[in-house]
């Protein structure tokens, strides 16, 4: 894809003076849920309100929807709300569907976009529709097959398209269901300025206490908008409960996050400087991740050498590990002296936490 422009102009056409909100719960229910939610959304920042009508579930005999019925539902709902209406789609019939109960926006699911086969399948469903196509991020952190699926989309004479933003799975669990991995985002953002980016913090963070922080990084990152997912009763949503907030909390957030203008070259460079401190605050945290994860291994180490009685301090190795890191330190530009500070500071610290392990 050589050139976003042109994919972009859907969200510029709205004219919004804030992101661009999509809510709604994980899927329709029922009738009166889909109806209920939808009306205590209407007069908000909301524009696109989501339902789940497929649901790719990761194990059999959960709930998966309630199927076509429930687009007759989302139907309703523009009828009375006015609200327009999003669904997830995964293959040629529910493409077909949804393009005949007229939903507005389609997106492609995490679970859709690691296979080539259903995305080349859904794009030559859509091919040269008008209607707005949204592709989530591909379960694993691989930007390369979430490009591929905006080119094949794109191809496909798809103009009004964007990119949701909904984290990565692990093996190794992590305070977030799904981990953000924002440099991902942040080098989409970078390859294709143009192509609007949706976060999802629901799906990022898998809880509700951890959405708003979520929403905020996202938008001081400079994203145009948030999928969220509503329902009002979240305890109790048949599916992801844990992550769904009430319509309520939703109207809330969007009057308590910190949107920034960008109209003024003032503007401007309050927005960039925002934006880069954003990408420090994410890159520190990384840091500290890291080094946690490291001292932990230290103090598995530092078990291992107490169960075999062997001494704490190994200067061998570890004078072997600063050459290497002074090495590879230079290829980031990083100084010999700065390396050499900072894995002492490094160094000291598992010392310590073995030192403990030795004591206990
Ligand atoms: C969803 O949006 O409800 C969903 C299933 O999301 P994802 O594809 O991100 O898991
Ligand atoms: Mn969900």
């Amino acid at each position: 894809m050589e050139n976003s422009k042109e994919l972009s102009t859907w969200l510029d056409d709205l004219k919004l003076e804030h992101p661009l909100v999509i809510a709604g719960p994980c899927s329709a229910e029922t009738e009166e849920q889909v109806l209920k939610i939808a009306h205590e959304l209407k007069d908000s920042d909301v524009s696109y309100f989501r339902a789940g009508i497929w649901k790719p579930r990761t194990r059999p005999g959960n709930f998966e929807g309630v199927g076509a019925l429930g687009l007759k539902w989302l139907q309703k709902v523009k009828a009375e709300t006015g609200l327009k209406t999003a669904t997830e789609v995964a293959n040629r019939a529910h493409v077909e569907l949804a393009l005949e109960h007229d939903i507005d926006l389609l997106w492609i699911g995490a679970r859709s976009t690691v296979s080539p086969f259903i995305v080349q399948e859904i794009a030559d469903a859509l091919e040269g529709t008008d209607k707005i196509v949204l592709i989530k991020n591909p379960v694993n952190p691989d930007l390369a097959l979430w490009l591929g699926a905006v080119e094949r989309l794109s191809s496909a004479n798809i103009k009004n398209l964007g990119v949701i933003h909904r984290g990565f799975s692990t093996y190794e669990k992590s305070k977030y269901r799904n981990n953000p991995e924002w440099q991902l985002a942040i080098e989409l953002q970078t390859r294709f300025p143009d192509l609007p980016l949706i976060n999802d913090p629901s799906h990022i963070t898998g809880r509700r206490d951890m959405v708003f922080d979520v929403c905020q990084t996202a938008l001081d990152l400079n994203f145009d908008g948030l999928m969220i997912e509503t329902h009002y009763d979240p305890d109790n949503a048949w599916s992801d409960a844990a992550q769904q907030i009430t319509p309520k909390t939703l109207i809330q957030y969007t009057k308590d996050l910190k949107i920034r203008k960008e109209s003024t070259t003032e503007a401007d460079y309050t927005s960039e400087l925002q934006n880069l401190r954003a990408q420090i605050d994410v890159a520190d945290n990384q840091l500290l991740d890291t080094l946690g994860k490291r001292m932990k291994v230290a103090e598995a180490i530092g078990a291992l050498k107490k169960e075999k009685n062997v001494a704490v301090l190994q200067s061998k190795r570890w004078n072997e590990i600063l050459g290497k890191m002074v090495l590879e330190g230079e290829q980031h530009n990083l100084s010999e002296e700065f390396i050499l500070k900072l894995f002492k500071a490094i160094h000291q610290e598992s010392i310590n936490h073995q030192k403990q392990i030795l004591k206990s």
